[in-house]
């Protein structure tokens, strides 16, 4: 008898629902808007994932962008098993923290001091309370279908997987912590300003995606971030950019440098972690110094700066700063795919908008120019549902959800491009 092909990950999923809520320790990955069952994996080499049933997949999640270069990328591996025979974590300063807070205000402009946490969710938490405290103000706009992470304050009109599972804002929120989140739309200058002048001299923070990820991938408008840039000098509220996606991956220098818009604290995560759990939030030496224990905002963690999370992240910044070609090789690579695909929609004669900016990329079901929550909204998650279903079948492993962000690595060979091409052609083929 023929084995069904997901078999294995079947009945893994099964178990886990039983244990885990949902089956899963994060929601998207539960497959609720794409259907069907997860897939699990036992392993990650390069550019390709392998399933508990030995079905191989072309990776476009990679961790969520983490992994830059691949699974089981050669160094990072090597310095945590380095590490580990040194002991796994510590709770007492090393070198391994200053190394990479080095490496990491080197390639960071306007940047001067950080300071290492676990996740996203920490980096923007502790950023929003250090912009507070440095301004003695307490309302923060954030713009609709972004998400910072799933800290109170954020879970108002959340992307990624509040959009995905139709639930934008959290329940067990109480009212008191959102009660001083704005909401602005995303590439609307417009919104913004009126939250400013409705709120003059109380707004701590302007959080933004520079280039928004979780609601798919959707680029700043020209002028959008400049513009928020002055805002915020005008009404002496910091800026924070959000780069858990955009660091290290659209630039060395991330979204401030790949914009050229300079923000006062960015936060960071993925990427500086190599797949290891780490966050970052960094700003001028004025403002970071107001945390403890030399100021009065508080942020901890026993695991902070953790030295194996420390090592692979040593790892990942020396390999981007060894690779001078490696961002334009991205660009290349993730242009191309746009292109091929772009071309093979128009040929199926199926309306498809596909973002792109650097390795960030993805596609909506759509004929309308996607630009913001409202215009993501619109698009087919019928047909994303199927296309997503079809390209597993064919090997190629897209993140669930249209509300996602596609991330490239950069151990995607030609061969791997074109054989993601042709497969989406076989799918297309039997949706039309
Ligand atoms: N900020 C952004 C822009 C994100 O995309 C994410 C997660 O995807 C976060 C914050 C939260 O990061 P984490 O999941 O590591 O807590």
């Amino acid at each position: 008898m023929k084995r069904e092909r997901y078999e294995n990950s079947r009945r893994l999923f099964w178990k886990a629902e039983r244990l885990i809520p949902g089956g899963v320790n994060s929601p998207v990955r539960a497959f609720n808007s794409v259907g069907g069952n997860p897939v699990f994996v036992k392993k990650g080499k390069g550019a390709y994932l392998y399933d508990v049933d030995d079905n191989i997949y072309i990776d476009y999640v990679n961790s969520w962008g983490a992994l830059l270069f691949g699974h089981a990328f050669f160094s990072v591996v090597d310095s945590i098993q380095q590490q580990a025979l040194l002991g796994t974590s510590y709770g007492i300063p090393t070198e391994a923290e200053i190394e990479l807070a080095q490496l990491f205000v080197d390639a960071v402009p306007h940047v001067e001091k950080v300071r290492f946490v676990n996740s996203g969710t920490e980096a923007t938490m502790s950023a929003v309370r250090l912009a507070r405290g440095f301004t003695g103000r307490n309302k923060i706009i954030k713009f609709i279908g972004c998400y910072h992470g799933h800290a109170d304050s954020f879970l108002v009109a959340g992307g990624s997987g509040l959009s995905t599972l139709g639930i934008p804002d959290s329940a067990g929120v109480p009212q008191g912590a959102i009660a001083d989140t704005l909401l602005a739309d995303f590439n609307s200058l417009d919104s913004v300003a009126l939250l400013f002048e409705q709120f003059p001299e109380s707004i701590a923070a302007v959080i933004v995606e520079p280039v928004a990820g979780n609601m798919g991938c959707v680029a700043p408008v020209s002028g959008f971030l400049e513009g928020l840039r002055k805002l915020c000098s005008q009404y002496q509220t910091l800026l924070i950019f959000d780069e858990v996606m955009t660091g290290f991956r659209l630039a060395r220098g991330g979204a401030q440098e790949y914009f050229q818009v300079e923000a006062d604290l960015v936060t960071f995560g993925k990427i500086v972690g190599g797949g290891l759990p780490v966050g970052a939030f960094a700003g001028k030496k004025y403002i970071m110094d107001q945390l403890a224990p030399l100021g009065p905002v508080y942020q901890a963690g026993t695991l902070s700066g953790n030295p194996l999370a420390m090592s692979a992240g040593i790892q990942m910044l020396k390999r981007i700063n060894r690779d001078e070609a490696l961002y334009r090789r991205m660009e290349h690579k993730t242009a191309y795919l746009e292109e091929e695909l772009k071309s093979l929609f128009e040929e199926f004669k199926v309306p498809v908008c596909i973002n792109r900016v650097g390795s960030m990329i993805s596609l909506f079901f759509d004929s309308d120019a996607v630009t913001d929550y409202a215009s993501a909204q619109c698009a087919d998650a019928g047909t994303f549902r199927a296309f997503f279903q079809g390209m597993l079948e064919q090997g190629v492993y897209l993140p669930p959800s249209p509300f996602e962000s596609w991330f490239l690595s950069d151990a995607l060979t030609q061969e791997d491009l074109d054989h993601t091409v042709e497969a989406a052609r076989t799918v297309l083929s039997g949706m039309v």
